[in-house]
């Protein structure tokens, strides 16, 4: 683990109005007579975690879920419940939101209560994108929210964009593009739509289906091409691309993920959040209720726990830390590990995928549509 004696927290909100149907993540719509008792058990989480006191948290990101969707008084709570343990004041405090659940009394009673950042789920300017992919909010919506955020004083904002949604075509993808760069967010995320089991739309694509527009989704092809040509207008506009799916104007990336890719402390509260600590990887129960019974029980609500092993480690050197284009270190990673990495470097360049520079090596900006797939077997 790359040294640092600070620390972020994760907090996991799996809350959601409606399940989009491109969505693979462990969230689902429940009832609002849930949400009360499992922010208790989450601040209950907090406070009983002994990782947590007098830790020096320096970045908080409650994620989702639409985390947005809590009572603001709920989300201080939480808040308050770190600040309580860590002490410290963090540099960072970021909230995932979705434009529709955006008022101008949430957006002040969130930076009350020490939200600083705010990370919006646009995924698209185009009102039939947005309704097929099952999304609650319009593109009127992302303009009232900007207002509301601005207007509170958010001087720290990111939006997603998902390329691959159905009925996307360059014409609408390029729109998108440009008028999210008109709002001026200090942060921009693009992801490319997965296309897997564990969604409603990846299953029916996979199938061959109709259902919810998949025979509309654009191809692989067309994907990278939305992404590269994001990748072009976004570095026009003086967006630095930092990590394969981010840009940042300067000095903006978001410090909580950049931990993520560096392999830095975190811990995360919540239901099916993941916890690491440089030894061990573990992560909570995913069934919210389940997650709340148990740390009111007071017991841990751990669900799988797993030692990283040397060459576990090693290899997340790599693929955590290649998602930065920035690259990895290879003199400080041979020294941590006592081995030399030349035989898998040079496999790894000789595939095309990344380029060296003197201690650095880094990915081929010219590869970055390559599927994980890909990357991961090249990796072994
Ligand atoms: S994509 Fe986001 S808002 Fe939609 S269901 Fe998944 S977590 Fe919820």
């Amino acid at each position: 683990m790359n040294v640092s004696n600070k620390m972020g927290v994760y907090v996991q909100v799996p809350f959601c109005q409606t399940k989009c149907t491109y969505c693979n993540f462990h969230t689902g719509v429940f009832s609002r007579s849930l949400y009360a008792p499992y922010v208790e058990a989450v601040c209950r989480e907090i406070r009983e975690r002994r990782a947590m006191h007098g830790a020096r948290v320096d970045t908080v990101y409650v994620g989702g879920g639409t985390p947005s969707l809590l009572e603001p008084a709920d989300l201080a709570r939480i808040l308050a419940a770190i600040r309580e343990r860590s002490g410290a004041e963090w540099e960072e405090a970021t909230l995932e939101a979705d434009p529709e659940t955006i008022t101008a009394e949430k957006a002040s009673a969130w930076r009350s209560a020490g939200v600083n950042r705010i990370s919006m789920g646009v995924q698209s300017f185009d009102d039939t994108e947005l309704r097929a992919a099952g999304r609650m909010h319009r593109r009127e919506d992302v303009y009232r929210a900007i207002g509301f955020l601005r207007g509170a004083g958010f001087d720290n904002v990111s939006m997603d964009l998902i390329a691959g949604l159905a009925h996307q075509t360059q014409q609408s993808w390029k729109r998108s593009v440009d008028e999210l760069i008109a709002l001026r967010p200090e942060h921009v995320s693009v992801y490319l739509l997965e296309v897997d089991e564990g969604s409603r739309l990846g299953k029916e694509i996979l199938k061959g289906g109709q259902r919810y527009n998949a025979a509309e989704v654009p191809s692989d092809d067309e994907m990278a091409d939305f992404y590269e040509r994001a990748c072009e207008t976004l570095a026009r506009a003086g967006y630095e691309h930092y990590e394969i799916s981010n840009w940042a104007l300067p000095a903006r990336s978001s410090k909580h993920n950049l931990k993520y890719w560096r392999r830095e402390a975190y811990l995360g509260f919540g239901a099916g959040a993941h916890s690491f600590n440089g030894a061990k990887r573990w992560s909570n129960l995913h069934d919210p209720a389940a997650y709340t019974a148990a740390i009111r029980s007071g017991g841990a609500a751990i669900e799988q726990e797993e030692a990283v092993t040397r060459a576990q480690a090693l290899d997340e050197e790599f693929f955590l830390g290649l998602r930065e284009l920035a690259g990895i270190d290879l003199a400080r990673i041979e020294r941590e590990y006592g081995a030399s990495m030349d035989a898998r470097v040079t496999k790894l360049i000789g595939s095309g995928l990344l380029e060296r520079d003197g201690d650095r090596i880094r990915l081929n900006a010219e590869r970055l549509t390559i599927s994980n797939e890909a990357f991961v077997e090249l990796m072994g």
